[in-house]
């Protein structure tokens, strides 16, 4: 469903009544800085031009009424003061979670009736869930009359799904989704969430950023999401550090003798490696696009993609063999974006190659009998709005 008005009619069928408006909060696609938020470090997501979009009406009687024309099944039906952590509710989780988290913050929420509907592809490592999320917390802070910030809302909306949803996930998403401009890739202190929007004008460059979506979720993910932020915070430990943040990148060769020394498991060298690099990798690349050398990021992101494979140890034979392609084909460079083991990859490439790129790629992923990815190009887009 990809119009406003049809959005509006379905929700008016579904509650007998309209909406107050309808607001979008988009996916993402991160440019740099991958498992680096749950160490306090950088990344440097931007919107892409896909959204989740909610139609909303306040109601007064305590209940929550969700709808999404994406999944199968009818209305889901809750009480906003039963609403507790872990009750399962499926895909309904992530809406009543930030009725929740809101709550839990405070904030009066005496029901509402919402008519969700996305192109964010889900499970694609583009953030289906916190755009579902930031526009759910949008709507309600508007139409509540709440007065928070896009960044509070973020932050509301990532305990919504930490602790509602159960999903140990960093701020970096909903940060994405609520807080990015067009044109430009928010470059993000996962530390104190200080911001500050960095032009990405690739269409001025000649440029694009292709999004291919390999459409593989390996199931491993869950378990080395936890794995790999465990060995990161063991990694601090032994060095003595609150997080991986407090070690700069000039610290890092001595860094990595202590650890050996000290027996740390070698894993766990690994990945202070990716996470020390990559906060590197991001400043690289803030440096590359303000002095306007757009095309140089390239060969960054491919470091990147090198550093989840062979250090964090993330990445999969779908993600490999996109990256190889493409840069094989002429791209300036590629990366795996999200968690990894599946999703997405992002490809920095000249205009004039990009079909010749996504034909390569399209051609290798037959050749090794592997599902048709989906392609798109990452137009750097607006963050969470009120669209109607
Ligand atoms: P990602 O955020 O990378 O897309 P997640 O596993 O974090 O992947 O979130 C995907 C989940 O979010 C889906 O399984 C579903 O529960 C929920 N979701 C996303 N988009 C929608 C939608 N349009 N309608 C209903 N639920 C959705
Ligand atoms: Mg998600």
């Amino acid at each position: 469903m990809t119009d406003n008005a049809e959005l509006v009619t379905a929700f008016t069928e579904l509650y007998g009544t309209a909406p107050e408006g309808v607001w979008a909060a988009p996916g993402r696609v991160n440019l740099i800085g991958e498992y680096t938020d749950f160490n306090d470090g950088f990344v440097m997501p931007l919107a892409l031009p896909h959204t989740a979009r909610a139609a909303v009406g306040r109601r007064t009687d305590g209940e929550l009424r969700l709808h999404s024309t994406d999944v199968p099944g009818g209305v889901v039906q809750l009480r906003v003061d039963e609403l507790a952590p872990h009750q399962g509710h499926g895909w309904a989780a992530y809406p009543a979670g930030v009725v929740w988290a809101l709550r839990e913050a405070g904030h009066r929420i005496t029901g509402a009736d919402i008519q969700l509907t996305s192109t964010v592809p889900t499970g694609a490592g583009l953030s289906s869930s916190a755009a579902l999320e930031v526009v759910t917390a949008l709507a309600l802070n508007d139409l509540f009359g709440l007065g928070l910030s896009a960044a509070e809302l973020a932050v509301l909306a990532q305990r919504a799904e930490n602790a509602f949803v159960g999903v140990p996930c960093g701020v970096m998403d909903q940060m994405a989704s609520a807080c990015c401009v067009e044109g430009h890739a928010l470059h993000l202190d996962t530390r104190d969430l200080t911001q500050r929007q960095v032009p990405f004008d690739l269409a001025a460059h000649g440029l694009q950023l292709l999004v291919v979506d390999t459409r593989v979720k390996h199931a491993l993910g869950d378990g080395a999401y936890a794995e790999r932020r465990a060995g990161c915070e063991a990694g601090a430990r032994a060095l003595g550090m609150g997080t991986l943040r407090d070690l700069p990148y000039e610290g890092l060769d001595a860094a990595l003798d202590t650890l050996a020394e000290s027996g740390a498991d070698e894993s766990v060298v690994r990945y202070v490696r990716h996470v020390v690099s990559d906060n590197a990798r991001v400043e690289q690349v803030i440096a590359l696009l303000d002095a306007g050398e757009v095309r140089a990021a390239g060969p960054v992101l491919t470091a990147g993609h090198v550093s989840l494979r062979d250090d964090l140890r993330v990445s999969c034979p779908e993600l490999d063999l996109v990256v190889s392609t493409a840069n094989a084909s002429g791209a300036l460079g590629a990366r795996m974006t999200g968690g990894g083991f599946g999703g997405s990859v992002i490809v920095l490439v000249d205009e004039a190659d990009a079909d010749a790129v996504t034909k390569s790629v399209l051609e290798a992923f037959t050749s090794h009998g592997y599902a048709t990815p989906g392609v798109f190009p990452a137009v750097p887009s607006a963050g969470a709005r009120r669209i109607g």
